[in-house]
């Protein structure tokens, strides 16, 4: 099965309201080349209202970088799923390694925040990945295998087409380190398995498992050509638009589009 190939973008915490507005501006015209691409941007809470806005009639995905799964309530400094909506925001990051390793969360909380995004119609793009250490100790699979179990669980018998995951090890985010691109496809060629088993061929083939670590434009054309790879999720080369836009556009020239 064909699937649409993913370039996201994490701003992580970086850009101020005037800085994403200029960044924006300039990503629209120029995503709306990009053929046969899903285009997304994960920007801070508070750009995300303006992102949102401006990319409204555009094809360009806006995202939030987190949010809490009850809707409202006393939980001070959280962001709930009807605020994202309210915003314009039609994607999220869930579980970045940034989350669950400065910020605590764990695999329970990361599986739970899945299941509001999928059942809010909000596309969920689950972060998974092991530390250097754990490579090293050939904990690689147990660690990854295990996050995305405990998603599935939680999920039940919600769809696959609605979920998006990202393969990033730790050891590659921020680092200039990448995984090379037969790691890259090892470990997504093995998540995917996993959906296969415990789901079926229609939820697996239908998944898209983005790589993250270190991605880009000297190095996307060799990871995106692995066969399940299925884009990338991107933090510093995503943050200077022309930097983006040649990721979207070795996405694009892939020849993995539906
Ligand atoms: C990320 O933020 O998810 C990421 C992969 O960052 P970088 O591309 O900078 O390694």
């Amino acid at each position: 099965m064909a699937r649409r190939p993913m370039m996201a973008a994490n701003w992580k915490m970086n850009k101020t309201v005037t800085e994403a507005q200029n960044y924006t501006a300039a990503l629209l015209p120029r995503a709306a080349d990009a053929e046969g691409v899903d285009v997304a941007v994960f920007v801070p809470f508070t750009c995300l209202h303006e992102v949102g806005r401006m990319a409204e009639d555009s094809s360009v995905i806006a995202g939030a970088q987190n949010f809490y799964y009850e809707d409202s309530g006393a939980f001070t400094g959280e962001i709930s799923v009807p605020m994202l909506e309210d915003v314009g925001a039609r994607a999220v990051l869930v579980g970045h390694s940034e989350r669950r390793e400065v910020f605590g969360e764990n695999d329970a909380l990361v599986a739970r925040k899945t299941k509001r995004a999928v059942e809010a119609g909000l596309l969920p793009v689950v972060c998974v990945g092991e530390t250097k250490e754990e490579r090293d100790a050939g904990g690689m699979w147990e660690k990854v295998s295990g996050q995305v179990r405990r998603v599935l669980e939680e999920l039940g018998e919600l769809g696959g087409g609605d979920i998006v995951f990202a393969y990033e090890p730790i050891w590659a985010i921020g680092t200039g380190d990448t995984a090379t691109p037969e790691d890259a496809q090892d470990a997504i060629g093995r998540i995917r398995e996993l959906l296969r088993e415990e789901r079926g061929g229609d939820f697996a083939d239908g998944v898209r498992i983005l790589y993250g670590g270190s991605v880009k434009p000297a190095n996307v054309a060799e990871i995106m050509a692995q066969d399940d790879v299925d884009g990338a999720l991107v933090g510093g080369a995503s943050l200077e638009v022309d930097s983006f836009v040649q990721l979207v556009e070795g996405a694009g020239n892939s020849g993995e589009d539906a």
